[in-house]
Order: C-alpha cells, then structure tokens, then sequence
C-alpha cells in the first residue's frame, strides 16, 4: 500500500515507521490506554505522563502497519507540551483530512501533513486514526473518570 502513496508522503511516512518517536515505554504513566484496528490487525498501547492540563510525554507501543506506527509517531512528536485542548484541535485535524474534509490550514502540524496521501485509501483511514482515537479517548475518560477500556476504530 505504501509504495501507491505521493512520494513525498511516502518518503516521510516511512520515515516515521523506520524510526518511530516515542517509542520508549513511559514507565509512570498518569494515562494508559490500549487501541485496536481489527480491520487491519493493528494494536498500540499509549501511555501519557501529564503536567497539569498538558501533556509532558507520550509513548506509543505499536504493533501494526507502517501507516498505523508512523501516525503514531507523528503523534509522540507533536503532542509533546501540547495542552489537551490543542492536542483535541490537532486529533481534529487529522480526522478532518484523512476523510478529505476542509480543516483550518494556519495551525502548523508538522508532518502530519503526509498523513493527506491515505485519503485516497479508506481502509487505511483507519490505520492513520488508531492513535489519535485512542489518545483522545484516554484523555476523555481521565477527565471524566470514566474506566478505561480498549479503544477500536472500528464501526
Ligand atoms: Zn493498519
């Protein structure tokens, strides 16, 4: 699948499933939450250490296809400092172009850009979103309290 993307995005989708950031576990984690794409057979654990309402570090323990680990890279990279609300308008972000929704071009996200070159591939859609449903989902359940349970991007 990857080698039908653009080759610019390709280039830096590999890139990120090569090297993937935040891949050293968090090891006292204020947030921990596990994600599922059974469409694809994807499975990662996020984990979050938080400072107040925003996010210190992320790690993301991914076992899936280059398109599900480098969306989880990108991910690790960019929340990083981010408060919750800016990682919510980010997650928004990636949602809107990865379904080729109009989404507001002035905020800066980096290499997720790359991300625009799945659109074109439904099914993966779901691979790129793992993360992001499973981040915010975690952040959701933490301030309401609600019990963590496995997120899927499926239905
Ligand atoms: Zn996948």
């Amino acid at each position: 699948m990857a080698e039908q993307l653009d080759e610019m995005y390709r280039d830096i989708i590999m890139e990120h499933y090569r090297f993937p950031r935040g891949h050293d576990k968090i090891l006292n984690p204020d947030i921990t939450k596990e994600g599922r794409n059974p469409a694809c057979g994807d499975e990662i654990e996020i984990r979050v250490k938080m400072d107040k309402d925003k996010i210190e570090t992320v790690s993301v323990d991914c076992a899936g296809c280059a398109i599900s680990t480098a969306s989880g890279s990108m991910l690790a990279e960019i929340c990083e400092g981010k408060t919750i609300a800016e990682v919510k308008k980010i997650a928004g972000i990636v949602k809107a172009l990865l379904k080729g929704e109009k989404f507001d071009k002035s905020y800066d996200i980096g290499d997720i850009e790359a991300l625009q070159g799945v659109n074109k591939f439904p099914v993966r859609v779901k691979c790129a979103l793992l993360s992001w449903t499973t981040l915010v989902d975690a952040i959701d359940a933490k301030q309401t309290g609600r019990q963590l349970t496995a997120s899927t991007t499926e239905g």
